[in-house]
């Protein structure tokens, strides 16, 4: 008998999780999360890039739970900075600050920087692993530049000093089903559901060969 594959989402937060299960509702899997396999511990995101703690996560908690894993780590890259505040960009600016401190400290910084030069992207790497490590990534980007103000009241983090031009916007201006679509989580999600569904089909395709 086909048995239905058990996605773990490497999140401890219940929106999050829930949101990728909405998301992945087409595929044959059973989507569950760190919390409901009673994995209470939190992997610390040492590394250098999107990519480097996507993986450690995806693999850390494949290996624990013994489950195929999806792990995710994004953030802003803002280029007059050498692309800070990168992997940095949830502890920018000091560990206890709100979005909006947060964000306010990055137009501080970025006060003398003239319009031209303030180009940066949101980025996202899905990772998915298996429990022998075996892994892959996926990525999502969005191009756009750093207002010298806010604008708008959706999102969150640094959507409202986030800029589109081809929409005439700040990401925390566009209605939020228009942001899901477009947003550098979207972009790597769609790309990391086409690997999903092709491991599906070969294990699937295993398991006619097994029976
Ligand atoms: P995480 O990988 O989802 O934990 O995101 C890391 C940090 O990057 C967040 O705390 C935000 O500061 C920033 N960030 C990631 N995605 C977005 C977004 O879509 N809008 C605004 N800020 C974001």
């Amino acid at each position: 008998m086909m048995s239905q594959t058990k996605l773990l989402v490497a999140t401890h937060n219940p929106g999050k999780a829930r949101d990728y299960a909405h998301l992945l509702a087409g595929l044959p899997l059973a989507v569950t999360w760190l919390d409901e396999v009673g994995v209470t511990e939190a992997v610390e995101e040492t590394g250098a890039t999107f990519t480097e703690n996507a993986l450690l996560k995806a693999r850390h908690y494949a290996a624990t739970a013994g489950l195929l894993t999806w792990a995710d780590d994004s953030g802003l890259e803002v280029d007059a900075l050498g692309g800070r505040p990168g992997v940095y960009s949830a502890r920018y600016g000091g560990p206890d600050l709100s979005d909006r401190q947060r964000y306010a400290a990055l137009l501080r910084e970025l006060a003398a920087v003239p319009e031209a030069e303030r180009s940066a992207r949101f980025r996202c790497v899905v990772a998915l692993a298996r429990p022998d490590g075996s892994a892959w990534l996926a990525e999502g980007v969005v191009e756009g530049h750093i207002l010298t103000a806010p604008r708008g009241d959706n999102g969150f983090g640094y959507d409202p000093i986030f800029f589109l031009a081809d929409y005439g916007a700040s990401m925390a201006e566009l209605p939020v089903q228009l942001r899901n679509q477009i947003s550098h989580r979207a972009i790597a999600s769609q790309n990391a559901q086409r690997i999903l569904a092709d491991l599906l089909k070969q294990e699937s395709q295993h398991e006619k060969a097994d029976q």
